[in-house]
C-alpha cells in the first residue's frame, strides 16, 4: 500500500493502473475509519482490481460554527487499517494541496441542498459536491463508493456524477451498526457513556415509524411527528429534524405509497449525528 498526497502522483499512478487494465474502486473519505468505512472498503476491493481510499476533512463542507477543527483524526490508525483491507493507495493531500488558491468556484447543489440536514447546515451540500467533483477528476475513470447512512449526500453525488458527465459509478451501501443499532460514524466519539447509551434513540425511532408503515399506516406527516416525539422524549438528545421523503427527490411526501426515506437528525451532547431507514409499505 502506497500513501499519496499529491494530485499529480495520484493521476501518474492510477493512469499507470488503468493502462495495464485495471479497474479503479474509490472510496472517499474524512478519515478517522471505522467498520463503516471498511465494508465500502470490501465492496470497492471485491468489484475492482485495484482500492483507493481517500482520506481528507474537506474544509469546504463545514460551517463557521461546526466542528472542523476538532474533527477526529489520525491517518496512520486509518492506513493501518487500509493496510489490512488490502488497500492499493490512501491519497492524503493537505488542505493546501486541495485548495491551492482562493477561489470562488463551487459546484451548487441547488434545491437537493435545501432539505434536511441542508436547513441547518446551509452550503454544507455545496462543499461536498465541489469536493467530490474535485476528486472525481483527480481520480478519473472509477467505481465510487459511499454509505447509504448519509443518505442525502448520496442522493446528491448520483445526481452530481450524472448531471456532469463523470465517467464514475457511484454505488451505495448499506449503513454499518453498532450492536445496539446506533449508526457508526466518526462522530460517535464525542459521546460521553451516558450520551452514547441515548444516541441508540435515532434508530429506535426509526424502526418504530418504519414498523407503523409496514402495518399499513401511510400517514408521512404522522410518521414524521411519531419520529420527533421519540427522540424529544429523551433528555440527552436535541431534535433536528425528522422527516419522511421520496427516497431519490428527498421532497416530502404526504401518502406513503411506495418508497420511503424516513430521516432523522439530533444533536447527543455535542454530536450531531443522522440516521435514515427506507421502509417499503407492503
Ligand atoms: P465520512 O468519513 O464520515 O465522510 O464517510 C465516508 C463514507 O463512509 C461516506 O460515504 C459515508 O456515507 C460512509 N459511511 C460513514 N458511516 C457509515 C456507516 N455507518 N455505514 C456505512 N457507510 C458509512
Amino acid at each position: 500500500m502506497k500513501t499519496v498526497t499529491t494530485i499529480e502522483e495520484l493521476r501518474q499512478e492510477l493512469d499507470a493502473a488503468r493502462t495495464q487494465g485495471k479497474r479503479v474502486g474509490f472510496v472517499p473519505t474524512m478519515g478517522f475509519l471505522h467498520r463503516g468505512h471498511l465494508s465500502l472498503i470490501r465492496a470497492a476491493r471485491a468489484e475492482n482490481d485495484m482500492v483507493l481510499v481517500s482520506n481528507f476533512v474537506n474544509p469546504l463542507q463545514f460551517g463557521a460554527a461546526e466542528d472542523l477543527e476538532g474533527y477526529p483524526r489520525d491517518l496512520a490508525r486509518d492506513a493501518a487499517m487500509c493496510e489490512g483491507e488490502g488497500v492499493d493507495f490512501i491519497f492524503a493531500p493537505s488542505v493546501e494541496e486541495m485548495y491551492p488558491e482562493p477561489s470562488p468556484i463551487r459546484v451548487t447543489v441547488g434545491s437537493l441542498g435545501d432539505v434536511l440536514c441542508g436547513r441547518t447546515r446551509p452550503g454544507h451540500f455545496d462543499g461536498v459536491a465541489t469536493v467530490v467533483a474535485k476528486l472525481f477528476n483527480i481520480a478519473g475513470e472509477c467505481r465510487a463508493y459511499f454509505g447509504r447512512k448519509d443518505a442525502q449526500q448520496l442522493v446528491v453525488i448520483r445526481q452530481l456524477a450524472r448531471s456532469l458527465n463523470f465517467p464514475v459509478e457511484v454505488v451505495g451501501c448499506a449503513t454499518v451498526r453498532e450492536p445496539d443499532g446506533l449508526a457508526m460514524s466518526s462522530r460517535n466519539t464525542y459521546l460521553g457513556a451516558e450520551e452514547r447509551k441515548a444516541a441508540v434513540i435515532l434508530k429506535q425511532a426509526l424502526d418504530e415509524a418504519a414498523s407503523k408503515i409496514r402495518f399499513g399506516d401511510r400517514d408521512a406527516a404522522k410518521a414524521a411527528r411519531l419520529m420527533a416525539e421519540t427522540i424529544e422524549a429523551e433528555p440527552l438528545a436535541r431534535l433536528d429534524y425528522a422527516a419522511a421523503v421520496n427516497p431519490d427527490t428527498l421532497t416530502d411526501l404526504d401518502v406513503i405509497e411506495g418508497p420511503a426515506l424516513l430521516a432523522v437528525a439530533a444533536w447527543v451532547g455535542k454530536a450531531r449525528l443522522i440516521d435514515n431507514v427506507t421502509v417499503v409499505p407492503e
